[in-house]
Protein backbone atom coordinates (compact mmCIF):
# COMPACT_ATOMS: atom_id res chain seq x y z
CA UNK A 1 0.00 0.00 0.00
CA UNK A 2 1.35 3.31 -1.25
CA UNK A 3 0.30 6.78 1.32
CA UNK A 4 0.66 10.15 0.76
CA UNK A 5 1.19 12.68 3.56
CA UNK A 6 -2.00 13.91 4.39
CA UNK A 7 -1.88 18.14 3.26
CA UNK A 8 -3.37 19.43 6.40
CA UNK A 9 -0.87 17.51 9.15
CA UNK A 10 2.04 19.72 10.40
CA UNK A 11 4.98 17.79 11.04
CA UNK A 12 7.50 19.32 13.44
CA UNK A 13 9.92 20.39 10.68
CA UNK A 14 7.21 22.55 9.39
CA UNK A 15 6.85 24.44 12.53
CA UNK A 16 10.71 24.62 12.74
CA UNK A 17 10.58 26.43 8.82
CA UNK A 18 7.77 28.87 9.61
CA UNK A 19 9.96 29.51 12.51
CA UNK A 20 13.14 30.35 10.03
CA UNK A 21 10.83 32.00 7.72
CA UNK A 22 9.92 34.03 10.30
CA UNK A 23 12.98 34.97 11.48
CA UNK A 24 14.87 35.57 8.18
CA UNK A 25 11.76 38.00 7.33
CA UNK A 26 12.27 39.69 10.87
CA UNK A 27 16.78 39.75 10.21
CA UNK A 28 15.77 41.27 6.54
CA UNK A 29 13.92 44.07 8.00
CA UNK A 30 16.09 44.58 10.84
CA UNK A 31 19.60 43.31 10.27
CA UNK A 32 21.69 46.44 9.30
CA UNK A 33 25.45 46.10 9.33
CA UNK A 34 26.01 50.06 9.81
CA UNK A 35 24.44 49.64 13.47
CA UNK A 36 26.40 50.25 16.35
CA UNK A 37 26.87 46.91 18.44
CA UNK A 38 24.46 48.26 20.76
CA UNK A 39 22.03 49.51 18.58
CA UNK A 40 21.91 45.93 16.91
CA UNK A 41 21.61 44.56 20.11
CA UNK A 42 18.95 46.87 21.26
CA UNK A 43 17.01 45.39 18.30
CA UNK A 44 17.55 41.39 18.50
CA UNK A 45 17.30 41.22 22.13
CA UNK A 46 14.32 43.29 22.62
CA UNK A 47 12.53 41.39 19.49
CA UNK A 48 12.67 37.84 21.48
CA UNK A 49 15.32 36.22 18.97
CA UNK A 50 18.30 37.49 21.10
CA UNK A 51 17.32 34.73 23.79
CA UNK A 52 14.44 32.47 22.24
CA UNK A 53 14.30 29.95 25.14
CA UNK A 54 13.71 32.50 27.49
CA UNK A 55 9.71 32.88 28.47
CA UNK A 56 8.18 35.50 26.52
CA UNK A 57 7.52 37.79 29.44
CA UNK A 58 11.06 38.47 29.59
CA UNK A 59 12.65 38.52 26.13
CA UNK A 60 12.60 35.36 25.01
CA UNK A 61 10.06 33.46 22.89
CA UNK A 62 9.82 30.52 24.93
CA UNK A 63 10.84 28.08 22.58
CA UNK A 64 12.17 24.58 23.01
CA UNK A 65 16.30 24.24 23.47
CA UNK A 66 16.21 22.32 19.76
CA UNK A 67 14.28 25.39 18.13
CA UNK A 68 16.43 27.60 19.96
CA UNK A 69 19.83 26.41 18.24
CA UNK A 70 18.06 26.60 15.42
CA UNK A 71 17.44 30.06 15.88
CA UNK A 72 21.05 31.11 16.86
CA UNK A 73 22.10 28.97 13.39
CA UNK A 74 19.98 30.81 11.22
CA UNK A 75 21.08 34.37 12.70
CA UNK A 76 24.57 33.59 12.08
CA UNK A 77 23.72 31.87 8.33
CA UNK A 78 22.20 35.37 7.66
CA UNK A 79 25.44 37.17 8.36
CA UNK A 80 24.13 38.68 11.06
CA UNK A 81 25.71 39.38 14.48
CA UNK A 82 24.58 36.84 16.88
CA UNK A 83 23.58 37.60 20.63
CA UNK A 84 25.80 38.33 22.81
CA UNK A 85 28.07 36.16 24.17
CA UNK A 86 29.77 36.09 27.81
CA UNK A 87 28.41 34.83 31.29
CA UNK A 88 25.53 36.95 31.97
CA UNK A 89 23.40 35.60 28.94
CA UNK A 90 25.45 31.74 29.57
CA UNK A 91 24.79 31.82 33.54
CA UNK A 92 23.30 35.20 34.72
CA UNK A 93 20.34 35.55 33.08
CA UNK A 94 19.22 31.90 33.49
CA UNK A 95 19.79 31.92 37.34
CA UNK A 96 17.93 34.72 37.75
CA UNK A 97 14.96 33.82 35.70
CA UNK A 98 14.58 30.93 37.98
CA UNK A 99 14.74 32.88 40.76
CA UNK A 100 14.99 36.25 41.11
CA UNK A 101 11.81 38.67 42.02
CA UNK A 102 10.12 40.65 39.43
CA UNK A 103 11.79 43.96 40.14
CA UNK A 104 15.26 42.30 39.77
CA UNK A 105 14.26 40.45 36.51
CA UNK A 106 13.11 43.60 35.05
CA UNK A 107 16.73 45.50 36.18
CA UNK A 108 18.99 42.74 35.19
CA UNK A 109 17.75 40.88 31.99
CA UNK A 110 17.09 43.70 29.57
CA UNK A 111 20.76 44.64 30.19
CA UNK A 112 22.15 41.34 29.71
CA UNK A 113 19.60 40.31 26.52
CA UNK A 114 21.30 43.91 25.08
CA UNK A 115 24.46 43.20 25.95
CA UNK A 116 24.73 46.31 28.10
CA UNK A 117 25.92 44.75 30.99
CA UNK A 118 28.87 41.52 30.72
CA UNK A 119 29.14 39.68 34.22
CA UNK A 120 31.49 37.48 36.11
CA UNK A 121 31.08 34.65 38.42
CA UNK A 122 32.78 35.28 42.21
CA UNK A 123 32.48 31.44 43.45
CA UNK A 124 35.92 30.33 44.11
CA UNK A 125 38.48 30.93 46.50
CA UNK A 126 41.82 29.90 46.90
CA UNK A 127 40.04 27.00 50.20
CA UNK A 128 37.37 26.63 48.06
CA UNK A 129 36.88 25.50 44.54
CA UNK A 130 35.82 21.78 44.22
CA UNK A 131 34.09 22.13 47.79
CA UNK A 132 32.85 25.17 46.96
CA UNK A 133 30.44 25.13 50.38
CA UNK A 134 33.46 25.80 52.39
CA UNK A 135 33.68 29.64 51.17
CA UNK A 136 35.14 32.10 53.55
CA UNK A 137 34.25 35.60 51.95
CA UNK A 138 31.94 37.03 54.06
CA UNK A 139 29.21 39.34 53.61
CA UNK A 140 28.05 41.40 57.30
CA UNK A 141 24.95 43.20 57.35
CA UNK A 142 25.59 47.20 57.17
CA UNK A 143 21.35 49.49 56.94
CA UNK A 144 20.23 48.07 53.86
CA UNK A 145 23.44 47.03 52.58
CA UNK A 146 25.99 44.39 52.79
CA UNK A 147 29.61 44.57 53.58
CA UNK A 148 32.09 42.01 52.15
CA UNK A 149 35.49 40.97 52.44
CA UNK A 150 37.41 37.85 51.23
CA UNK A 151 39.27 36.84 48.19
CA UNK A 152 38.05 35.09 45.19
CA UNK A 153 40.06 32.97 42.06
CA UNK A 154 39.60 31.65 38.67
CA UNK A 155 36.88 35.01 38.10
CA UNK A 156 37.24 34.82 33.90
CA UNK A 157 36.02 38.04 32.35
CA UNK A 158 36.51 39.97 35.80
CA UNK A 159 38.54 42.37 34.44
CA UNK A 160 35.82 42.93 31.89
CA UNK A 161 32.84 42.68 34.18
CA UNK A 162 30.31 45.45 35.12
CA UNK A 163 28.60 42.81 37.72
CA UNK A 164 29.63 39.75 39.57
CA UNK A 165 27.35 37.03 40.79
CA UNK A 166 28.84 36.75 44.26
CA UNK A 167 28.08 33.97 46.90
CA UNK A 168 29.18 34.76 50.15
CA UNK A 169 29.06 33.80 54.05
CA UNK A 170 26.12 35.89 55.58
CA UNK A 171 25.71 33.17 58.80
CA UNK A 172 28.54 31.37 59.72
CA UNK A 173 26.92 29.58 62.77
CA UNK A 174 24.83 27.69 59.94
CA UNK A 175 26.39 24.37 59.18
CA UNK A 176 28.26 24.93 55.48
CA UNK A 177 25.80 24.49 52.85
CA UNK A 178 23.21 26.99 54.98
CA UNK A 179 24.06 30.46 55.53
CA UNK A 180 25.58 31.11 52.34
CA UNK A 181 23.53 34.17 50.44
CA UNK A 182 24.00 35.07 46.62
CA UNK A 183 24.60 38.74 45.38
CA UNK A 184 25.08 40.71 42.72
CA UNK A 185 27.82 43.21 42.97
CA UNK A 186 29.02 45.82 41.46
CA UNK A 187 32.45 45.52 39.83
CA UNK A 188 33.35 49.42 39.64
CA UNK A 189 34.12 50.35 43.09
CA UNK A 190 36.62 50.89 45.64
CA UNK A 191 36.66 47.65 47.51
CA UNK A 192 36.87 45.66 44.26
CA UNK A 193 40.81 45.03 43.19
CA UNK A 194 40.58 42.99 40.00
CA UNK A 195 43.92 41.40 39.68
CA UNK A 196 44.67 39.29 35.66
CA UNK A 197 46.26 36.03 36.44
CA UNK A 198 48.30 34.94 33.17
CA UNK A 199 48.24 31.84 31.58
CA UNK A 200 51.13 29.83 29.64
CA UNK A 201 49.03 30.93 26.48
CA UNK A 202 49.94 34.15 27.23
CA UNK A 203 46.35 35.47 27.46
CA UNK A 204 44.85 36.83 31.18
CA UNK A 205 41.36 34.87 30.95
CA UNK A 206 40.89 34.77 33.96
CA UNK A 207 41.61 36.79 37.82
CA UNK A 208 41.97 37.03 41.30
CA UNK A 209 39.53 39.29 43.13
CA UNK A 210 39.87 41.06 45.91
CA UNK A 211 37.10 42.05 48.41
CA UNK A 212 38.03 44.52 51.23
CA UNK A 213 34.95 46.28 52.29
CA UNK A 214 33.07 45.91 49.46
CA UNK A 215 29.53 46.75 49.61
CA UNK A 216 26.34 44.89 47.96
CA UNK A 217 22.95 45.99 48.20
CA UNK A 218 20.46 43.89 50.05
CA UNK A 219 17.74 44.05 47.30
CA UNK A 220 20.50 42.42 44.72
CA UNK A 221 19.87 38.60 46.90
CA UNK A 222 18.83 36.50 44.38
CA UNK A 223 16.62 33.95 45.43
CA UNK A 224 16.30 34.64 49.70
CA UNK A 225 18.76 35.03 52.51
CA UNK A 226 20.92 31.97 53.21
CA UNK A 227 19.85 30.33 50.02
CA UNK A 228 22.81 31.15 48.11
CA UNK A 229 23.58 26.93 47.73
CA UNK A 230 20.66 26.39 46.12
CA UNK A 231 20.60 29.71 43.46
CA UNK A 232 24.47 28.74 43.20
CA UNK A 233 23.39 24.94 42.27
CA UNK A 234 21.06 26.59 39.35
CA UNK A 235 23.93 28.44 38.24
CA UNK A 236 26.20 25.56 38.10
CA UNK A 237 23.70 23.18 36.26
CA UNK A 238 23.60 26.08 33.50
CA UNK A 239 27.17 26.09 33.37
CA UNK A 240 27.51 22.30 32.94
CA UNK A 241 24.92 21.81 30.62
CA UNK A 242 26.33 24.70 28.84
CA UNK A 243 29.51 23.96 28.27
CA UNK A 244 29.22 20.05 27.66
CA UNK A 245 30.62 18.67 24.40
CA UNK A 246 27.37 19.24 22.02
CA UNK A 247 25.89 21.41 24.35
CA UNK A 248 26.83 24.99 22.97
CA UNK A 249 24.82 27.51 21.09
CA UNK A 250 24.32 27.62 17.24
CA UNK A 251 26.59 30.83 17.20
CA UNK A 252 29.56 32.42 19.77
CA UNK A 253 29.28 36.37 19.44
CA UNK A 254 32.63 37.78 18.83
CA UNK A 255 31.39 41.34 19.60
CA UNK A 256 32.11 41.81 23.83
CA UNK A 257 29.47 43.06 26.06
CA UNK A 258 29.93 45.10 28.74
CA UNK A 259 30.80 48.96 29.56
CA UNK A 260 34.08 47.93 30.33
CA UNK A 261 36.20 46.39 27.14
CA UNK A 262 32.54 46.12 25.73
CA UNK A 263 32.06 46.61 22.28
CA UNK A 264 29.21 48.47 22.24
CA UNK A 265 30.03 51.58 20.38
CA UNK A 266 31.50 49.61 17.43
CA UNK A 267 29.90 48.98 14.22
CA UNK A 268 27.97 45.43 13.75
CA UNK A 269 28.63 44.83 10.35
CA UNK A 270 32.50 44.67 11.44
CA UNK A 271 32.46 41.60 13.73
CA UNK A 272 30.74 39.81 10.94
CA UNK A 273 32.59 40.38 8.24
CA UNK A 274 36.03 39.97 9.47
CA UNK A 275 35.49 37.86 12.76
CA UNK A 276 35.80 41.27 14.99
CA UNK A 277 38.50 40.64 17.89
CA UNK A 278 41.24 38.68 17.45
CA UNK A 279 42.05 36.30 19.95
CA UNK A 280 40.42 32.57 20.59
CA UNK A 281 37.42 31.61 22.08
CA UNK A 282 36.21 28.28 23.17
CA UNK A 283 34.46 27.42 19.64
CA UNK A 284 37.65 28.85 17.27
CA UNK A 285 40.17 26.41 19.68
CA UNK A 286 37.97 23.27 20.20
CA UNK A 287 35.53 23.75 17.11
CA UNK A 288 37.76 22.05 14.26
CA UNK A 289 37.43 18.49 15.91
CA UNK A 290 38.49 15.37 13.78
CA UNK A 291 38.30 16.86 10.32
CA UNK A 292 40.40 19.58 11.23
CA UNK A 293 43.10 17.31 12.46
CA UNK A 294 42.54 14.89 9.28
CA UNK A 295 42.85 17.89 7.14
CA UNK A 296 46.22 18.48 9.36
CA UNK A 297 47.49 15.14 9.09
CA UNK A 298 47.14 15.21 5.04
CA UNK A 299 49.20 18.44 4.72
CA UNK A 300 51.79 16.67 7.30
CA UNK A 301 51.79 13.23 4.77
CA UNK A 302 50.53 11.64 7.91
CA UNK A 303 47.37 10.60 7.13
CA UNK A 304 47.94 6.87 5.99
CA UNK A 305 49.90 6.18 9.48
CA UNK A 306 47.48 3.24 10.54
CA UNK A 307 48.24 4.41 14.43
CA UNK A 308 47.55 7.69 13.72
CA UNK A 309 44.40 6.65 11.46
CA UNK A 310 42.87 4.28 14.56
CA UNK A 311 43.16 7.32 17.01
CA UNK A 312 41.59 9.69 14.16
CA UNK A 313 38.68 7.53 14.13
CA UNK A 314 38.31 7.37 17.97
CA UNK A 315 38.67 11.39 18.11
CA UNK A 316 35.46 11.72 15.37
CA UNK A 317 33.70 8.85 17.03
CA UNK A 318 33.52 10.59 20.87
CA UNK A 319 32.60 13.96 18.70
CA UNK A 320 29.97 11.63 17.17
CA UNK A 321 28.46 9.65 20.71
CA UNK A 322 28.40 13.33 22.23
CA UNK A 323 26.27 14.75 18.96
CA UNK A 324 23.72 11.94 19.72
CA UNK A 325 23.45 11.99 23.61
CA UNK A 326 22.88 16.03 22.87
CA UNK A 327 20.10 14.99 20.47
CA UNK A 328 19.02 12.55 22.92
CA UNK A 329 18.67 15.32 25.98
CA UNK A 330 16.97 17.64 23.39
CA UNK A 331 14.43 15.32 22.01
CA UNK A 332 14.21 14.67 26.03
CA UNK A 333 13.38 18.27 27.03
CA UNK A 334 11.56 19.09 24.29
CA UNK A 335 9.04 16.25 25.35
CA UNK A 336 9.08 18.25 29.00
CA UNK A 337 11.96 15.59 30.34
CA UNK A 338 15.00 15.16 31.87
CA UNK A 339 17.99 12.82 32.11
CA UNK A 340 19.88 12.74 34.83
CA UNK A 341 23.37 13.33 34.76
CA UNK A 342 23.34 14.11 30.96
CA UNK A 343 24.73 17.08 31.68
CA UNK A 344 27.91 16.31 33.96
CA UNK A 345 28.84 13.04 31.29
CA UNK A 346 28.76 16.01 27.99
CA UNK A 347 30.82 17.82 30.17
CA UNK A 348 33.13 14.59 30.66
CA UNK A 349 32.71 13.85 27.69
CA UNK A 350 34.23 17.36 26.87
CA UNK A 351 37.62 16.91 28.58
CA UNK A 352 38.20 13.58 27.09
CA UNK A 353 37.54 15.32 23.67
CA UNK A 354 39.47 18.05 24.00
CA UNK A 355 42.61 15.98 25.46
CA UNK A 356 42.60 13.47 22.43
CA UNK A 357 42.76 16.66 20.39
CA UNK A 358 45.63 17.72 21.93
CA UNK A 359 47.49 14.80 22.17
CA UNK A 360 46.71 14.30 18.62
CA UNK A 361 47.21 17.29 16.93
CA UNK A 362 50.62 17.60 18.75
CA UNK A 363 51.15 14.21 17.43
CA UNK A 364 50.56 15.47 13.75
CA UNK A 365 52.56 18.64 14.50
CA UNK A 366 55.77 17.18 15.65
CA UNK A 367 58.53 19.22 16.62
CA UNK A 368 56.40 22.14 15.30
CA UNK A 369 54.52 21.71 18.49
CA UNK A 370 56.65 23.30 20.34
CA UNK A 371 56.15 26.97 18.43
CA UNK A 372 53.81 28.71 19.72
CA UNK A 373 52.28 32.34 18.74
CA UNK A 374 50.90 35.16 21.05
CA UNK A 375 48.64 36.97 19.08
CA UNK A 376 46.93 36.90 15.64
CA UNK A 377 49.47 38.68 13.60
CA UNK A 378 51.94 36.15 14.73
CA UNK A 379 49.64 32.76 14.68
CA UNK A 380 48.75 33.95 10.43
CA UNK A 381 53.14 34.11 10.14
CA UNK A 382 53.17 31.01 12.08
CA UNK A 383 50.43 28.77 9.70
CA UNK A 384 52.44 30.58 6.65
CA UNK A 385 56.52 29.93 7.62
CA UNK A 386 54.88 26.23 8.72
CA UNK A 387 52.65 25.74 5.83
CA UNK A 388 50.02 24.34 8.29
CA UNK A 389 47.45 26.07 8.70
CA UNK A 390 45.98 24.45 12.17
CA UNK A 391 49.30 24.83 13.82
CA UNK A 392 48.69 27.73 15.55
CA UNK A 393 45.02 27.02 16.11
CA UNK A 394 46.43 23.55 17.74
CA UNK A 395 49.23 25.00 19.83
CA UNK A 396 46.90 26.81 21.23
CA UNK A 397 44.31 24.28 22.37
CA UNK A 398 46.86 22.01 23.69
CA UNK A 399 47.94 24.78 26.30
CA UNK A 400 44.57 25.61 26.96
CA UNK A 401 43.56 21.77 26.94
CA UNK A 402 43.90 21.60 30.95
CA UNK A 403 41.01 23.99 31.53
CA UNK A 404 38.29 22.06 30.26
CA UNK A 405 38.41 19.14 33.13
CA UNK A 406 38.95 21.45 35.73
CA UNK A 407 36.34 24.39 35.42
CA UNK A 408 32.67 24.04 35.90
CA UNK A 409 33.70 21.44 38.33
CA UNK A 410 36.19 18.84 37.85
CA UNK A 411 36.15 16.11 36.36
CA UNK A 412 36.51 13.92 39.39
CA UNK A 413 33.51 16.00 40.56
CA UNK A 414 31.97 14.75 37.80
CA UNK A 415 32.35 11.46 38.47
CA UNK A 416 31.07 11.96 42.24
CA UNK A 417 28.20 13.61 41.40
CA UNK A 418 27.04 10.42 38.66
CA UNK A 419 28.01 7.94 41.56
CA UNK A 420 26.30 9.43 43.72
CA UNK A 421 22.72 11.51 42.93
CA UNK A 422 22.44 9.67 39.41
CA UNK A 423 23.34 5.68 40.28
CA UNK A 424 23.31 5.90 44.21
CA UNK A 425 26.06 5.03 45.36
CA UNK A 426 26.96 5.63 49.35
CA UNK A 427 27.77 9.64 49.55
CA UNK A 428 31.78 10.23 51.27
CA UNK A 429 31.60 9.72 54.70
CA UNK A 430 31.93 13.57 56.26
CA UNK A 431 31.47 15.13 59.14
CA UNK A 432 30.72 18.57 58.19
CA UNK A 433 26.65 18.19 56.89
CA UNK A 434 25.34 19.18 60.17
CA UNK A 435 28.32 20.93 61.84
CA UNK A 436 28.32 24.94 62.17
CA UNK A 437 30.49 26.31 59.84
CA UNK A 438 32.14 28.68 62.24
CA UNK A 439 33.29 25.39 63.79
CA UNK A 440 34.90 23.70 60.94
CA UNK A 441 38.52 22.98 60.36
CA UNK A 442 39.49 25.38 57.34
CA UNK A 443 41.85 25.04 54.95
CA UNK A 444 45.05 27.82 54.61
C1 LIG B 1 39.89 28.10 32.83
C2 LIG B 1 39.18 28.21 34.14
C3 LIG B 1 38.19 29.16 34.31
C4 LIG B 1 37.52 29.27 35.55
N1 LIG B 1 36.57 30.26 35.70
C5 LIG B 1 35.97 30.42 36.90
C6 LIG B 1 35.05 31.52 37.12
O1 LIG B 1 34.77 32.32 36.23
N2 LIG B 1 34.50 31.68 38.35
C7 LIG B 1 34.78 30.81 39.37
O2 LIG B 1 34.21 31.01 40.45
N3 LIG B 1 35.65 29.78 39.22
C8 LIG B 1 36.26 29.57 38.01
N4 LIG B 1 37.15 28.53 37.82
C9 LIG B 1 37.51 27.71 38.98
C10 LIG B 1 37.05 26.28 38.93
O3 LIG B 1 35.66 26.18 39.14
C11 LIG B 1 37.84 25.52 40.00
O4 LIG B 1 39.19 25.55 39.58
C12 LIG B 1 37.37 24.10 40.16
O5 LIG B 1 36.12 24.08 40.78
C13 LIG B 1 38.37 23.25 40.96
O6 LIG B 1 38.69 23.86 42.17
P1 LIG B 1 40.21 24.05 42.63
O7 LIG B 1 40.97 24.68 41.51
O8 LIG B 1 40.19 24.76 43.95
O9 LIG B 1 40.77 22.57 42.81
P2 LIG B 1 40.55 21.62 44.07
O10 LIG B 1 39.13 21.63 44.46
O11 LIG B 1 41.56 21.98 45.11
O12 LIG B 1 40.90 20.21 43.46
C14 LIG B 1 42.24 19.74 43.29
C15 LIG B 1 42.17 18.30 42.76
O13 LIG B 1 41.52 17.45 43.73
C16 LIG B 1 40.42 16.77 43.13
N5 LIG B 1 39.33 16.64 44.10
C17 LIG B 1 38.85 17.63 44.91
N6 LIG B 1 37.82 17.15 45.65
C18 LIG B 1 37.64 15.86 45.29
C19 LIG B 1 36.73 14.84 45.70
N7 LIG B 1 35.81 15.05 46.64
N8 LIG B 1 36.84 13.61 45.10
C20 LIG B 1 37.78 13.37 44.14
N9 LIG B 1 38.69 14.30 43.73
C21 LIG B 1 38.61 15.53 44.28
C22 LIG B 1 40.00 17.65 41.96
O14 LIG B 1 39.30 16.90 40.97
C23 LIG B 1 41.34 18.18 41.47
O15 LIG B 1 41.94 17.24 40.61
C24 LIG B 1 37.84 28.39 36.61
C25 LIG B 1 38.84 27.41 36.43
C26 LIG B 1 39.52 27.32 35.21
C27 LIG B 1 40.59 26.28 35.07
Amino acid sequence: MTASAPTNVTTADDGADELVVELKEWLGENWDPELTVAEWWERLGTSGWGVPAWPVEWFGKGLSRSEAVRVQTTIAGFGALPAPGGLGLLLAGPTITVHGNDEQKQRYLRDIVTGKMAWCQLFSEPGAGSDLAGLQARAVKDGEEWIVNGQKVWTSGGQAADLGMLIARTDPDQPKHAGITYFVIEMNQPGVDVRPLKEMTGRAMFNEVFLTDARVADDTIIGGLGNGWRVANTTLMFERSGLGAGGGSGAVSLAMPGTVMGDLDKRAGDFVRTGGRSGANAATMFGAGARGLIEMARVAGKSDDPALRQRLVYLHTLGEVARFNNLRLKAAMAAGKDIPGLPNISKLSMSEIVRTSRDLGLEIAGPYGTLHAYDAESRKALDAATGMPQLAQVTESALFAQGPSIYGGTDQVQRNIIGERILGLPKEPGFDKGTPFKDLPKNG
